[in-house]
């Protein structure tokens, strides 16, 4: 997800520099020739383009989805009409062609020292099959009109390949296309378990691998009912064909997944069930709703400034979708919404500005969470605040179509910025949801989230859960020294002394290597009887013992008030009122 964000920001770069591209008028002829053999380690590639008419061709190295770091890498040996092509190590390369109308560009596809758990992202090949994800194995021209492409495959006699064209055949072609429908994958039947279904009159291709406590079909339901919800948000669809690669991989309920052009990457957990799985549903909303915001989707931004709306907005509208199509109802959303308050409380960087936040999200860690909460959050105010002043006549939904208007990438190509975000909440909900934006952004949040739920009929309640905390939230990576990322400053260990950047080393005469053996002692205490402990922390050359006394639990919610409201905010009780009717059950 992250490295395709910036793969996308780095192509919008590209773009600028690479001269406009003069292929004929009717478009370029692309013919790859694959070879594939039982347990290759590399696939040989080559491509064959046809209709130049320019001096330079700028190449796009294809994608990784997010999931394979350095992927162009793993693009071995590329070279035109035999001559090696100069690197740069980035994504998109110039190849010279000197006047020529074709050239032959030729690579391998290395397959070796990936990380086959992390996903599906890379091509690969056992004794009988293969599978081909097309983003991460085709190179192709960017930018150019794209007037046909033909795959041919040298296979082994015996194999059989089911593709996203079509099933069994040793050649594919399709005319009048562009490079998107590279990136569906074709794949080899046995690995995989392929099959199309229809969203609108258009082909959905699912490809599972592995097996869950979900069935495929529990998955395919699930992404029918969401992308529909999705649609009806934007009130457009921005696929002429959607690819869904799901894997059933992990054992402990993480997910994770990305969104490129117009396919989506699902890691799924083995060990839940879709159907009560918050995360897990989560996942899929979230994913499938960035074919709309983000990367290449109706709304494309233009810089990390409002990385908040590209990634915590579609964290809210995975939420409210989710709601649109009654998969959760309004106290599972607004328990969702609740428990990104709590983890934004607990940032050191929760009173930064959105916009600052996204550009320091590849920097600092700690930023990387708060886009998703804090942003998430804008969405749910602004959401919370437009139906509550008119009755649910409006919504986020409003501002977001304004804002496809004005910069629709599918058919302007343009971008939007943060300006234009202000622009549209103007447009929308006038100068005082730019103001009520502003404050939630840029000082402290709460007062507007406050009041904005107080609109909706609403207050937030701390309630105390079972088992103990210590108030420690992000502890940095895995397998990283166990660093205080996140801490809740009315909490049991900031109490006791504990900072910011201090690195936990013992706790009650256990010494911590790292993340993962804290967490270990950490559900020790949440499972204990709320006893001191002592612990060691490291800050700079000192180290300083100390106790905490664990607490509570704790968790926010967000309750709906009590009427009768009082008689002296006599304007308030008719936006009030308007607001409890409309609820959240207009989503
Ligand atoms: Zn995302």
């Amino acid at each position: 997800m992250t490295s395709a964000r910036r793969i996308l920001l780095w192509l919008a770069l590209c773009y600028a520099l690479v001269p406009s591209n003069a292929a004929s008028q009717a478009g370029l002829r692309l013919t790859y020739e694959l070879t594939l053999r039982p347990g290759a380690r590399e696939i040989p590639v080559a491509l064959q383009i046809d209709g130049l008419n320019s001096d330079m061709l700028a190449l796009e190295l294809t994608a990784d989805y997010g999931a394979i770091p350095d992927y162009q890498r793993k693009i071995l040996d590329l070279r035109a009409d035999g001559e090696p092509v100069e690197r740069n190590d980035q994504w998109v390369v110039q190849i010279r062609t000197s006047g020529k109308d074709s050239v032959i560009v030729s690579y391998r596809i290395d397959l070796t020292g990936h990380d086959r758990s992390r996903g599906t992202t890379l091509p690969t090949v056992d004794d009988r099959h293969a599978f081909i994800p097309g983003a991460s194995t085709f190179v192709f021209p960017s930018e150019a009109r794209i007037g046909e492409v033909r795959v041919q495959i040298d296979k082994p006699a015996d194999w059989n390949i089911d593709t996203s064209w079509g099933i069994d055949m040793d050649e594919y072609r399709f005319d009048g296309t562009d490079s998107d429908d590279l990136v569906y994958s074709f794949v080899a039947s046995g690995d995989y378990r392929v099959e199309t279904i229809e969203f609108d009159g258009i082909g959905v291709h699912t490809a599972f691998r592995g097996q869950g406590w979900t069935r495929d079909d529990e998955v395919q339901d699930f992404l029918l009912r969401v992308l529909a919800s999705h649609r009806d948000t934007f009130q457009t669809t921005p696929f002429k064909r959607l690819l869904a690669v799901g894997d059933f991989f992990y054992d402990r309920g993480v997910t994770s997944g990305s969104a490129f052009h117009n396919s989506i990457n699902l890691l799924m957990p083995r060990d839940r069930k879709l159907s009560d799985d918050v995360g897990f549903q989560n996942l899929i909303a979230h994913e499938s709703f960035h074919l709309w915001n983000g990367g290449d989707g109706v709304l494309a931004y233009a810089d990390y400034e409002v990385l908040w709306l590209s990634e915590g907005v579609t964290d809210f509208y995975a939420q409210k979708n989710l709601l649109r199509a009654r998969l959760i109802d309004d106290e599972e959303m607004l328990e969702e919404m609740a428990g990104k308050y709590l983890r934004l409380n607990v940032s050191f960087l929760r009173n930064v500005p959105l916009p600052e936040v996204g550009s320091q999200y590849f920097e600092d860690p700690r930023a990387r969470s708060l886009v998703y909460t804090k942003g998430a959050l804008a969405g749910f105010l602004i959401d919370t605040y437009l139906q509550s002043t008119t009755g649910g006549v409006e919504s986020l939904d409003d501002v977001v179509r304004t804002l496809a208007k004005s910069r629709n990438n599918v058919e302007r190509g343009e971008k939007y910025r943060n300006d234009d975000v202000l622009g549209a909440l103007e447009t929308v909900g006038g100068a005082e949801l730019v103001q009520l934006f502003q404050d939630f952004s840029s000082g402290d949040y709460r007062p507007a989230l406050e009041g904005v739920l107080d609109l909706a009929g609403y207050r937030i309640e701390r309630v105390d859960e079972p088992g103990y905390t210590l108030g420690i939230y992000d502890l940095g990576g895995r397998l990283q020294a166990a660093t205080v990322r996140a801490l809740d400053r009315e909490g049991a260990a900031f109490g006791a002394g504990v900072r910011e950047n201090d690195v936990i080393l013992e706790m009650d005469g256990r010494s911590i290597r790292d993340r993962r053996a804290l967490e270990e002692e950490m559900k020790w205490i949440t499972d204990g009887n709320g006893e001191p402990i002592l612990i060691v922390v490291g800050r700079g050359s000192d180290r300083l013992l100390l106790t905490i006394e664990p607490e509570r639990f704790y968790k926010f919610r967000f309750t709906r008030k009590e009427p009768p409201l009082e008689a002296s905010k006599a304007e308030g009780i008719v936006a009030r009122k308007r607001g409890v009717e409309a609820g959240f059950s207009r989503f």
